[in-house]
This record gives C-alpha cells, sequence and structure tokens, in this order.
C-alpha cells in the first residue's frame, strides 16, 4: 500500500513510500523496527523499509548513486545528498523504493557548515529513528600541478572532501553516541596513501580523512560505532570520464586487474561495512579497493 505525507518545511526533500523489504539487515545491535501500525501514527514515509536511516553524501551520481542502491536493496532508508543534480538524486530515491528501501533527496551542500546542518536537519524530520549509518562519499577534484595551483582549487577541495567529512561525522556522531551504535564510512582514495601528479588538494584531503577515521574509530568504539575508510582506486564514473584518453590508457596499464573498477564493486564493500553484524568489529581501517594498483605500497 503507497502511504505518502509531504515533509513540513524543509526544502529539497521529496517524500515516499517503499516496497516490501528483502532480508533482515545484519545491523545487530540497532533497535527492532516499530510494528506497522506504530509506524503509521508516527510518520507515512517508509511503511514496509525498516532498514537502518543511511545517510549518502554525493548520493546522485557515480559511487554515491551505487551505494544508496545497494543499501536500499538490503530495505534501509537512504537520505540521498546532491549539490546540484536535483533529478538524478530524485531518480535514485526512485529506485531506492524500487528496490524495497526507502529514501529522500536533500539538496546540501557539503563543503559548508549550514549544507551539513541542512542535511541532518531533513533526515531527523525525515525518519524518527536516528541516523545508524553514514556513508561520507561527496567529492571534487580540482586538479593541477601544485606549482600552478590557485588557492580556491585547494580550498574547495579540502573544504568538500575535508571539512565536509568531519562536520558531517561530527553532526552524525551525536545522534549515534546518544544511540550507542552506527557505522561511519568514508569514501578516501588510494591518491591519499600514494599521491597523484596534479592532486596535491586531493591527496592532502583524502590524506587527512584516513588519518581522521583512525583517531574517530577509537573515539567512537567504545560506544559501539564503526568508523572506516575506503581507498578505491580508478573507478568508472563522471568524475574519471573526465580523464583524458592517454590518460586512462596509462594508468590501466599500472593497475594489476587491467581495468577500471565499477561502482558496484565499492557499493558492494561499503554495503559489507554498513551492515553485515561481522563488521561490527572491524573499525579505523582504510579498505583499498583498487585492482591492485597499490599493492605493496600500503
Ligand atoms: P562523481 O561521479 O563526480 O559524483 C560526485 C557526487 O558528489 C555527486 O553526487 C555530487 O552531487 C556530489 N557532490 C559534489 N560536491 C558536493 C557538495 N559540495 N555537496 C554535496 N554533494 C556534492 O564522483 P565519484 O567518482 O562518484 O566519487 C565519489 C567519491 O569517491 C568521491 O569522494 C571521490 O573522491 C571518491 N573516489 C572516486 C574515485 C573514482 O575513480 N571515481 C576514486 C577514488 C575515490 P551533484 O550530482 O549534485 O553534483
Amino acid at each position: 500500500m503507497q502511504r505518502e505525507k509531504m515533509l513540513g518545511n524543509t526544502s529539497g526533500i521529496i517524500s515516499g513510500s517503499s516496497g516490501v523489504v528483502k532480508l533482515t539487515h545484519g545491523f545487530g545491535l540497532f533497535t527492532p523496527a516499530r510494528s506497522v501500525a506504530q509506524r503509521a501514527a508516527a510518520s507515512t514515509i517508509s511503511m514496509e523499509a525498516t532498514g537502518p536511516v543511511c545517510v549518502v553524501t554525493g548520493g546522485s551520481r557515480g559511487l554515491g548513486r551505487s551505494i544508496s542502491l545497494a543499501l536500499a536493496s538490503e530495505g534501509c532508508r537512504v537520505v540521498v545528498n546532491y549539490a546540484s543534480s536535483a533529478a538524478a538524486a530524485e531518480a535514485v530515491v526512485e529506485e531506492c523504493k524500487k528496490l524495497g528501501g526507502d529514501g529522500i533527496a536533500v539538496q546540501a551542500d557539503m563543503s559548508k557548515m549550514d549544507g551539513i546542518k541542512t542535511l541532518f536537519k531533513a533526515t531527523a524530520e525525515a525518519y524518527d529513528e536516528p541516523v545508524g549509518v553514514l556513508v561520507n562519499n561527496a567529492g571534487i577534484t580540482r586538479d593541477t600541478l601544485a606549482m600552478r595551483m590557485k588557492e580556491k582549487q585547494w580550498t574547495d577541495v579540502i573544504d568538500t572532501n575535508l571539512n565536509g567529512v568531519f562536520f558531517a561525522t561530527q553532526a552524525a556522531q551525536k545522534v549515534m553516541m546518544k544511540a550507542r551504535k552506527g557505522r561511519i564510512i568514508n569514501i578516501a582514495s588510494v591518491v591519499g596513501k600514494i599521491g597523484n601528479v596534479g592532486q596535491a588538494n586531493y591527496a592532502a584531503a583524502k590524506a587527512g580523512v584516513i588519518g581522521m577515521t583512525m583517531t574517530m574509530a577509537k573515539e567512537c568504539a567504545p560506544r559501539g560505532i564503526t568508523v572506516n575508510s575506503i581507498a578505491p582506486g580508478f573507478i568508472e564514473s563522471d568524475m574519471t570520464a573526465e580523464l583524458p584518453t592517454e590518460i586512462v590508457e596509462q594508468v590501466t596499464k599500472g593497475i594489476p586487474a587491467g581495468r577500471f573498477g565499477k561502482p558496484e564493486e565499492v557499493a558492494g564493500l561499503v554495503k559489507y561495512l554498513a551492515l553485515d553484524p561481522s563488521a561490527l568489529y572491524i573499525t579505523g581501517h582504510c579498505i583499498n579497493i583498487d585492482g591492485g594498483i597499490a599493492i605493496g605500497t600500503c
């Protein structure tokens, strides 16, 4: 049965209901789902999807889109954040519902404190369970050689890829600490471990994320919260579609697997860290998913 309610006055939110949950997620320590009657009384957002509330920053395209769909396919309620691609984000939400999850799309700029506040306010208004999973995925590149890099190219990347991750994590931590459960997954990059010509800003941000992950994991572990990062190598997305053909050919020669990765492969790893019961004992790690490009270096 479809039951829908337009949400209050938070801009950029799309409400909706979902299909049937396919399986019980392995979120272990989360509170049991409320009864249908209880949920009907409280909200009309999601009548069937009872999986954890998952915030995916930059969920409208690329890796974030695949991550949103992978979580929704396990019955999660996914908050699909985006910067400007409203139609793409709304399409992801619709796909989430078809997969048996639920979702809302929230426009919010992760490089700004106001955007982060908007995202978590919208999430709290949409779902009355606390955020269970945060995937810090939103990211940008502004590549150029360090000696030519303008201040804005540096600060834009640091603001989005590092500061945004810290402040979103801080916001999620507040509710997760109270709930004494939660999983935080930061999408870093192998570039944060091994560097890359033209990406001093990006490498600094991603290395920062990896260090921050270890610290936050130590701070959060006593409260049952895991914090991990993932370091993709080269993955097919709009971000890598910008690379010139000769660079793609050159890079591919250096990947032992002989190909770029697929967003769905990264999403599978995120899903494991976010939902699998056995992942509750994995924290503070940065897991490469890179076709072997960084073997022996980190
Ligand atoms: P993408 O295709 O360019 O998508 C980027 C996503 O981030 C979009 O949903 C975009 O929203 C969102 N976004 C960008 N700036 C934002 C902001 N200020 N606030 C909110 N959302 C914002 O990138 P991708 O390749 O999927 O990359 C996703 C993550 O994986 C990034 O952190 C990236 O650094 C990391 N990564 C990617 C690769 C790769 O090879 N692709 C490798 C290693 C790591 P809009 O659609 O609204 O613009």
